[in-house]
């Protein structure tokens, strides 16, 4: 008998962008990734992930992340249940305020 890994990574999938194409599931060398029966993909086996990227990289949606489980080395946020998060804005880029000059509209005299 073998024990079961303990997974390295973590693979989040966003449910709104999914479409099920399946593309991921299919160029995933580990099969972790099948699509359900509402059309979307899921983590099969998630302790089967060797990080290599390929699902990331070919889904045309941006539906799907892969990140090390110590949680080093991503910027993509951590996905909110029941909305799209924003994988594109990095993280705080909406929280700074604009600067002063940015917010005065007044013209610089000659
Ligand atoms: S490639 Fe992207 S859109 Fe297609 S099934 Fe996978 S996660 Fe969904
Ligand atoms: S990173 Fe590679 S092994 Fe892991 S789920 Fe994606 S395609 Fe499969």
């Amino acid at each position: 008998m073998t024990a079961k890994r303990k997974p390295l990574y973590t693979v989040v999938i966003y449910p709104d962008w999914c479409k099920g194409c399946g593309i991921c599931a299919a160029f995933c060398p580990k099969k972790v990734l099948r699509i359900d029966h509402q059309g979307k993909a899921r983590v099969d086996r998630e302790d089967e992930c060797i990080n290599c990227g390929f699902c990331e990289l070919h889904c045309p949606d941006f539906a799907i992340v892969v990140r090390p489980r110590n949680g080093m080395g991503s910027s993509f946020p951590e996905p909110i249940p029941g909305t799209a998060a924003t994988p594109c804005a990095p993280p705080g880029a909406a929280a700074s305020p604009p600067s002063e000059a940015a917010q005065s509209p007044e013209p610089k005299k000659a």
